[in-house]
């Protein structure tokens, strides 16, 4: 399905670029670049922000460990990297990218993402790239899984396989509408298993990638199917990263 909808695009889009003034993908004003000057400062702008270099929340001050991260160790996933916090343009970005139908999108947050210092030291540690799968029905409907599209971006530019090593046994519910950790948990809990040998796993330096890290639950029941093959370690990059108390990062 990708494949002839990768082949339309590569054969359609110079024709189309021709014919059509480009418009900035978050405000449609004429732009030159898929962003606009002052939208592309603006996601600029939230990719700078300072996170702790463990847990990707924000800090005022960049890369330190927070104190929920400081000393703490036998984590099941060990750091967290992402391109901004879930608010103004990266969430419509997000939202274009999973529901309207934008999944090009993929190339450009994808390049950004892949460029993040702490996502770039580890893809660079890497062994594999491996995507959260969506649940079949889910990616019938919607075509693609943005996950996937992303994790394919960030492997290349940084020259690691991209392993499809997970299969999502059952539909969830968004984990952004459900308000506590353990619903969260519940919500996704045996929700994955490994897919493939696991032999192709054992000893290696695994960076998952997801779209949007709210609690992080997900991220954790995919880690925990991986963790059955014994990788020696598992890392997460995702687009953006979600308030889990729903406030925008503001009563930290
Ligand atoms: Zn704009
Ligand atoms: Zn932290």
């Amino acid at each position: 399905m990708l494949c002839v909808l990768g082949a339309i695009r590569a054969w359609a889009e110079p024709a189309v670029d021709l014919m059509l003034p480009r418009h900035c993908e978050h405000c449609q004003r004429p732009s030159v670049g898929w962003l606009c000057e002052d939208c592309a400062a603006a996601l600029d702008e939230l990719a700078r922000a300072a996170r702790c270099g463990t847990c990707a929340f924000p800090l005022p001050q960049a890369r330190v460990p927070c104190a929920r991260c400081l000393g703490r160790s036998g984590r099941l996933i060990g750091r967290f990297a992402r391109l901004g916090t879930h608010s103004g343009i990266l969430r419509d970005l997000v939202l274009r990218l999973k529901f309207a139908g934008r999944w090009t999108l993929s190339k450009e947050l994808g390049n950004m993402l892949a460029r993040d210092e702490v996502a770039a030291e580890l893809l660079q540690a890497a062994d594999m790239v491996v995507p959260v799968p969506l649940f079949w029905l889910r990616q019938m409907h919607r075509g693609y899984n943005q996950s996937a599209l992303l994790a394919e971006e960030i492997a290349g530019i940084h020259g690691k396989p991209l392993v499809h090593a997970l299969r999502r046994l059952r539909h969830t519910e968004a984990q952004s509408s459900l308000r506590s950790r353990t619903a969260r948990a519940r919500n996704v809990q045996g929700a994955f298993i490994l897919r493939g040998r696991a032999q192709q796993f054992v000893g290696k330096r695994i960076v998952l990638v997801d779209d949007v890290l709210t609690s992080g639950a997900t991220l954790r029941a995919a880690a925990r199917a991986l963790a059955e093959a014994h990788p020696a370690h598992v890392d997460a990059v995702v687009l953006s990263l979600a308030d889990p108390k729903g406030r925008d990062f503001t009563t930290m």
